[in-house]
């Protein structure tokens, strides 16, 4: 057969085989292969609407993972949509300034308390790694504390492990990544105020920032202790370290202006992606104007890109983002993801931060850290929901995303599907 002929539709497992043979381990980020979860082959998705997505084997799922979190309101949102197809008609990029970048920024800058300007990049990767450039250079300082559990895409600096002892410089988490630049990435653990203080303690003097999910989504939801966001923002004071909260995901879903508006805790840079483009690639960081200045073409900090701000991607971001003025969509979320989560609660431990929660089925105790997770029998979990036509994410170290194409039946059959799949 010709390579151009467009054959019959591939089984999945033909599909699979294909994908095999042309993309490292089949997909285009590692998570999707759903190994982890036990599968020998993930589905392939072909369309979504609303809550649900139709695999090509024709499978309608009910799915909690949308996109991993930018989804706010459902798969092919109508209006989104129709923003997009007017964008595209008039030209889908141009590598000059367009109006909507600056309706986006303005969007962006109304809502989040702490951010005065802000720069449109287009992966929360490429916005992490530039806030972190933006910090070491307003600070003339190198380090970098992160924490276990948190993630921030997969620039070098952040593929590190910590080393071992308390408060020692980071080990490449990554082949490839040069020790030179993990050095430089103190690891500690999250919630834990003492290990931060003596890294502080440690480092301080050459400390350019402290790097932290303010609601950390990336091990299942954790929710800082009480105090603890308050105990990073006196240590980055004391030390002239700067705090930066990666709100990739809790920007625009744990309120309108984030961890930071719920929580009121300020940091100095936020980076923001996810719901920020509407689903489309588009991320943000930004902060006060002093800071975001030191930026070229105003300052010397380099940070550029072709596809930043694009035409398509700030149409979809806008369509979103005007929506979420209405504190009614943030009520919704609220009311939906509470359901669920008292629904889930007799079979195990339950976070949750608004529209944000994590199942640790068959657990009592919080898991305030990343050491205290045990994904072990997640797989069988997610295999029995999937089963009953329910999507959740391929890894416990994720959170169930409600959004307002979530209804209340939608919600009731997955807390059934749980209660029979764990046999209670
Ligand atoms: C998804 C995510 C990122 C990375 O964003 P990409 O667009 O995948 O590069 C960074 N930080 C957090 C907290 C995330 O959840």
């Amino acid at each position: 057969m010709s390579r151009s002929v467009k054959p019959t539709p591939l089984t999945r497992s033909a599909l699979w085989h294909r994908a095999l043979g042309l993309i490292p381990g089949g997909v285009n980020s590692p998570v999707r292969a759903m190994r982890g979860v036990g599968l020998d082959e993930p589905f392939f998705v072909a369309r979504g609407k609303g809550a649900h997505i139709e695999t090509t084997d024709g499978r309608r799922l009910l799915d909690w993972v949308q996109s991993w979190g930018p989804l706010i309101f459902g798969h092919a949102d109508g209006e989104t949509i129709e923003a997009v197809r007017a964008a595209a008609l008039e030209g889908t990029t141009f590598g000059a300034p367009t109006e909507r970048e600056v309706d986006l920024a303005q969007e962006i800058v109304d809502a989040v308390p702490s951010v005065e300007r802000v720069r449109l990049v287009s992966s929360g990767t490429e916005a992490a790694m530039s806030a972190v450039r933006l910090a070491r250079a307003a600070t003339r300082r190198d380090r970098v504390i992160k924490f276990a559990g948190c993630y921030h895409g997969h620039a070098d600096q952040f593929l590190a492990s910590a080393g071992s002892g308390l408060a020692t410089l980071g080990i490449p988490s990554s082949p490839g990544v040069p020790s030179g630049v993990t050095a430089d990435t103190v690891v500690c653990e999250y919630n834990d105020v003492d290990g931060v203080a003596a890294a502080v303690e440690r480092y301080g003097e050459g400390l350019a920032a402290i790097l932290v999910e303010p609601v950390a989504g990336n091990m299942g939801c954790v929710p800082p202790a009480p105090g603890f966001l308050e105990a990073l923002r006196l240590l980055c004071d004391a030390s002239g370290a700067l705090l930066i909260f990666d709100e990739v995901i809790s920007g625009f879903r744990v309120a309108r202006g984030g961890a930071q508006e719920r929580l009121g805790v300020l940091p100095d840079l936020t980076i923001l992606g996810k719901i920020v483009g509407g689903g489309l690639p588009l991320a943000a960081f930004g902060g006060s104007a002093e800071l975001m200045v030191q930026l070229a073409p105003s300052g010397s900090v380099y940070q550029a890109g072709t596809l930043s701000g694009n035409p398509l991607a700030t149409a979809a971001g806008l369509s979103v983002l005007r929506r979420l003025r209405d504190g009614a969509v943030y009520e919704q979320l609220e009311l939906r993801a509470a359901r669920l989560a008292d629904g889930l609660a007799p079979f195990g431990r339950v976070q949750r931060v608004g529209a944000m929660l994590t199942l640790f089925a068959g657990r009592d105790e919080p898991v305030e850290r990343f050491t205290d997770l045990d994904a072990e029998t997640y797989g069988e979990l997610f295999r029995g929901l999937l089963e009953r036509g329910i999507y959740v994410a391929p890894s416990q170290y994720e959170c169930v995303f409600p959004s307002i194409a979530h209804c209340e039946a939608e919600i009731d059959a997955t807390i059934e599907a749980v209660g029979d799949v764990l046999g209670r």
